[in-house]
């Protein structure tokens, strides 16, 4: 039997991945009523090429034959992404990307001022834009993985906490829930946030930050308008129906909840500099979740012992990498070379260099 922890995107494209690759006897463990109640509900549901790691540009290849082929059931809209730059030039990660076949250009802020003008290009170095970007709907990516893993036999187990992975011999033999102990000789461990406490007991550290990230809804956007991204602040907007989303990077908080106020304003100074005649815009929705963010922003997996695999930590790319993710979890547990190099995403690394922190 194979043991999946956590219900939201990553674990529910692992159980589709699985039982697509043709695996039997899969159950998925969630501690909620419902999937995708984690930081999965607040996703912006931004999907993009343009990052700065090689890692993240092939993840996102590879995500896109997946997320292209679903386009219509999980309404893909290619808006393209602006990323700005206000420290560092963006000639190097566009040359990175371009050498990896992502088609994205460099602009220079007249450039930019002439094909949006409704930006504020104010302390903009350089920027860069891809088309193909854009933005797309969580939910229906979750349910669709659901109903394929269901139809496919993969077991969801609701309302049950993993309390504690179990490990014989420094091998891990199964799971203790609060209901009861499943053996099993492979348990993949997808819990985001709550994946940390969970290694603790194998003597293993994950570390996650403790970054709450904070989202508001402001309305009168019905023209399209690509997801416009600032580097280093984290500060974004898109596109919400008929309205826009714009979100920051959020501060890292030792108590959740304490800063809200603070980061709400930050938000919006920000968003009122940026975008131009704002001055009548009301907020309409304030929403916030704990970000599954490792401290060098990419994802953990890893295979750290014998029936153990780690994916968890996406670092605000969980919804977009996760058509990658869930194929190559079902090649580790074939035991197949995953179709990326994964080596640099191991549990216990030399941190991986990223500027952008959404
Ligand atoms: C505000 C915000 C905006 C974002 N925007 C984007 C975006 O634009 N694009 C993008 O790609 N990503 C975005 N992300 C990131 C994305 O949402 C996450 O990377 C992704 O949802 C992580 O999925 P997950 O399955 O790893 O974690 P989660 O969705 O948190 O799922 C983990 C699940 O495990 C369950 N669980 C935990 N512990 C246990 C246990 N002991 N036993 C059983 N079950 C357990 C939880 O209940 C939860 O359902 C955003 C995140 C936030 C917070």
């Amino acid at each position: 039997m194979i043991i999946i922890i956590g219900g939201g995107i990553i674990g529910v494209s692992i159980a589709f991945h699985l039982a697509q690759a043709g695996i039997k006897d899969i159950v998925l463990i969630e501690k909620e009523k419902l999937l995708g109640t984690g930081a999965t509900q607040y996703c912006s549901g931004g999907v993009r090429h343009q990052f700065t790691t090689p890692i993240n540009v092939l993840f996102s290849i590879e995500s896109m034959e997946t997320l292209n082929a679903l386009a219509n059931k999980i309404d893909y809209k290619k808006y393209g992404y602006l990323i700005l730059d206000m420290e560092t030039d963006s000639l190097p990660r566009v040359k990175m990307q371009n050498e990896l076949g992502v088609d994205s250009q460099y602009l220079t802020p007249t450039q930019i001022k002439e094909k949006f003008p409704f930006l504020n290009i104010d302390g903009v170095l350089s920027g860069s834009f891809f088309s193909e970007d854009g933005i797309a709907d969580p939910a229906s990516l979750l349910e669709y993985y659901e109903k394929e893993a269901k139809r496919a036999g993969v077991t969801f187990k609701l309302e049950t906490t993993v309390e504690e992975i179990l490990k014989d011999d420094n091998k891990v033999t199964g799971v203790k829930t609060n209901k009861e102990t499943i053996k099993s000789d492979c348990v993949i461990l997808a819990a985001g946030v709550d994946s940390p406490p969970l290694c603790l007991s194998l003597g293993l550290s994950l570390v996650m930050n403790k970054r709450r990230k904070y989202v508001l809804v402001i309305d009168g956007f019905k023209k399209p308008f690509p997801l416009v991204m600032e580097i280093p602040t984290g500060w974004y907007i898109k596109k919400e129906g008929d309205d826009a989303l714009v979100g920051m990077s959020g501060k890292l908080e030792e108590v959740d909840y304490e800063k809200q106020e603070e980061s709400t304003e930050e938000t919006i100074e920000a968003t009122m500099h940026r975008v131009k005649g704002l001055e009548d815009a009301g907020v309409k929705k304030v929403l916030s979740s704990m970000s599954d963010e490792t401290p060098d922003k990419h994802a953990v997996i890893d295979q750290p012992i014998p029936g153990l695999i780690i994916c968890t930590g996406f670092s605000g790319h969980g919804f977009m990498h996760s058509p990658a993710a869930g194929r190559i979890v079902a090649q580790m547990v074939k035991g197949e070379k995953p179709c990326i190099d994964i080596s640099c995403l191991k549990l216990d690394r030399t941190p991986i260099k990223e500027c952008i922190a959404i």
